[in-house]
């Protein structure tokens, strides 16, 4: 009797199910015990009990088609709409066991399989391609309720200012809050506070003290008046 190596016993084929049936590539010579071929090395074969060495046409497998492992949901459609499947191993001499190298499957189920894979890449992609209109449209609204509220909180803010402190603010919370937590930064003292940076750096010489050397913490205070003095008149 031929065998395709080491008994069949390793943990991998164990985890299969034992209804399945299993495919060999042999690493030795070969002869089908049925038809009596001589398969060669790298033979696909099956195993029988009371019989040895099947080839893939005596078996009844010869019209199943190799799908190799690597595409998992690919693999699971696939079995799943095939009547008669088998699974493929072979035997690793490095490892000392056998491993999967993929199932055989009918060619019309891994037909349906594939169509069905690509159906879901498309519907991913349509999916992908709506969350990010989604995002801009909220991108857009977080500018516009923004300045709002600027423009509500200083309303002698000189005239496009809010828009540029909004599109900043957006920048910097749209990486940092949840979408839901958006809303909670139209709130004043977060309005106030985007207001009061941007007066810092564009209404006083803040940035050029830093660039001079001086710690924030001086400069933040040798400005300090300037910028109280223009947040009252964008306030009033
Ligand atoms: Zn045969």
């Amino acid at each position: 009797m031929v065998t395709p190596g080491n008994a069949p016993q390793s943990t991998d084929v164990k985890q299969e199910s034992k209804n399945e049936i299993k495919v060999f590539i042999s690493h030795r010579d070969s002869k089908c015990d049925e038809c009596g071929e001589e398969l060669g090395r790298q033979a696909w074969i099956t195993l029988e009990e009371n019989k040895g060495a099947l080839c893939l046409a005596c078996a009844d497998l010869e019209e199943l088609v190799f799908l190799p492992t690597g595409d998992a949901a690919l693999t699971r459609r696939s079995k799943k709409y095939s009547t008669l499947s088998a699974v493929v191993l072979k035997f690793s001499k490095a490892r000392g066991r056998y491993e999967r190298q993929g199932l055989l499957v009918e060619e019309g189920a891994l037909a349906q399989a594939e169509a069905e894979c690509l159906a879901d890449s498309e519907v991913r992609q349509r999916r992908n391609e709506r969350a990010r209109e989604r995002r801009s449209e909220l991108d857009e609204e977080f500018v516009r309720e923004f300045a709002k509220s600027i423009r509500v909180i200083f309303p002698e803010c000189p005239e496009g200012r809010e828009q540029i402190i909004a599109e900043h603010a957006c920048l910097k919370y749209s990486g940092r809050v949840g979408r839901s937590a958006a809303a909670k930064t139209y709130e004043e003292e977060t309005v106030r506070l985007a207001v009061l940076a941007h007066v810092r750096h564009r209404e006083t010489n803040y940035d050029s003290l830093l660039a001079k050397g001086w710690s924030r913490g001086e400069a933040r205070s040798h400005v300090r008046n300037r910028v109280e003095t223009v947040l009252k008149d964008w306030r009033d």
